[in-house]
């Protein structure tokens, strides 16, 4: 192990023996007490030296023999501590192609933050370089987010649609504008390619009869708008079979909306939101048929801006499944559809209950705990107790003299 006092926390002295590592209500933590000589020891745990090295320095600065082993501990368990050479085979197979470390470091960063034991973050970013994804649909916000996941070090991103881009798909982050006429699949697959030059080969060629299971996440991300607000559950058939998780998300009438993300018989499904909006609205059957028939000519509404954010949003859940991260022990996409409406863009979270009687069986399953960005609860110095939401290991096993700060 190489201790790294996590580099993405900005360090600051709260007093003459209190450290203070980051800034915001999230990850902000304070240490305490710090005398002087072991704040100029934190400076040594870089990730440049083992711990018999650290051991020896910290001898030679006057500390006690054991006290390198005691701050690295207690460093680690408040989540602030990394290792520079933890992670794995995964990870060390990764160190060695430099450029796609220099080009995943903010990544890497960002990661440190959400997976706080050392090792974790190399090991969950080396992970994603075996994981296989499949977008559906790559219009504004298909192929912003196919590009997205694969920036961000996901080994497969295959991507399907038909048809040839339109001028009105174009976006920054996504087609560009050079791609208008080509076919659609072919612009998304060297979205995909650019986006992440140095990622492994694919497995096969991409084929159109190629085998679609073994995807980890399936992100349904249609063009039709119709199909964002009311989709399908036949199209959702194969995959709840299959046990393929899948995560929608678009654009409905200037309306962003992500998720609800699909666990099969686990969460609910694209039938459980349709079996309740026709209990609440016994004429939806006969409005849905009437859109189903009257496909309109014209473009959907699909502000660009609006669009790039679902993108974003959509790919932050992804791979917050796809890490094996959530808060409060499930997904936050898990059950939720989040909509933001223009020109307010504020997310708001509409709760997907499963159904008793859909198929899905997600009915059957316990009722996950979900919890929504503004349910976010910290901890002040002065209380002093773990926080409730947080999926913060070191809150679990907080040493004393160390806690949330008060930011
Ligand atoms: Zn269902």
């Amino acid at each position: 192990m190489h201790p790294r006092v996590k580099p993405a926390l900005r360090r600051g002295w709260r007093d003459l023996n209190t450290v203070q590592f980051g800034m915001t209500p999230a990850h902000a933590m304070t240490l305490g007490p710090v005398d002087t000589v072991t704040g100029t020891f934190l400076d040594l745990l870089n990730g440049t030296r083992g711990m018999e090295l650290l051991r020896e320095e910290a001898v030679r600065m006057g500390l006690p023999e054991d006290h390198a082993d005691r701050l690295v501990e207690r460093l680690s368990d408040a989540g602030l501590l990394d290792d520079a050479t933890g992670g794995g085979a995964g990870a060390d197979a990764l160190r060695e192609r430099p450029h796609a470390v220099d080009r995943l470091r903010s990544d890497l960063a960002s990661l440190s933050l959400t997976a706080p034991a050392p090792g974790d973050a190399e090991r969950r970013l080396a992970a994603r370089r075996g994981l296989r994804v499949q977008v559906r649909g790559v219009g504004r916000v298909g192929a912003a987010l196919a590009a997205l996941l694969s920036a961000a070090g996901v080994g497969e991103v295959d991507v399907r649609d038909g048809g040839c881009v339109e001028p009105w798909d174009v976006a920054p982050g996504g087609l560009p504008p050079g791609s208008v006429g080509e076919r659609r699949s072919d612009a998304a697959r060297r979205l995909v390619r650019d986006a992440a030059p140095e990622r492994p080969p694919r497995r096969g060629s991409p084929c159109p009869f190629r085998d679609d299971t073994g995807f980890a996440l399936v992100l349904l991300t249609p063009r039709d708008d119709l199909a964002v607000h009311s989709p399908d559950p036949l199209d959702s058939e194969p995959l709840l079979a299959a046990g393929i998780p899948h995560l929608y998300a678009g654009v409905v009438e200037a309306t962003g909306v992500v998720g609800p993300l699909v666990l099969p018989g686990e969460t609910p499904c694209a039938e459980c939101l349709q079996r309740w909006r026709v209990e609440r609205d016994p004429t939806w059957p006969r409005l849905l048929a009437q859109w189903r028939s009257r496909r309109p000519r014209t473009p959907p509404a699909c502000d660009v801006a609006l669009a790039t954010a679902v993108a974003g949003t959509a790919a932050g859940h992804a791979l917050a499944f796809l890490d094996g991260l959530s808060a409060a022990g499930a997904p936050h996409a898990a059950g939720v559809r989040w909509e933001a409406a223009l020109p307010g863009l504020r997310w708001r979270p509409r709760e997907v209950a499963a159904h008793p009687d859909c198929p899905c069986g997600a009915a059957g399953q316990a009722v996950l705990e979900l919890s929504g960005a503004a349910g976010r609860s910290r901890v002040t110095m002065a209380e002093q107790r773990p926080s409730a939401e947080s999926c913060h290991r070191a809150n679990r096993t907080r040493r004393p003299g160390t806690w949330r700060a008060h930011v």
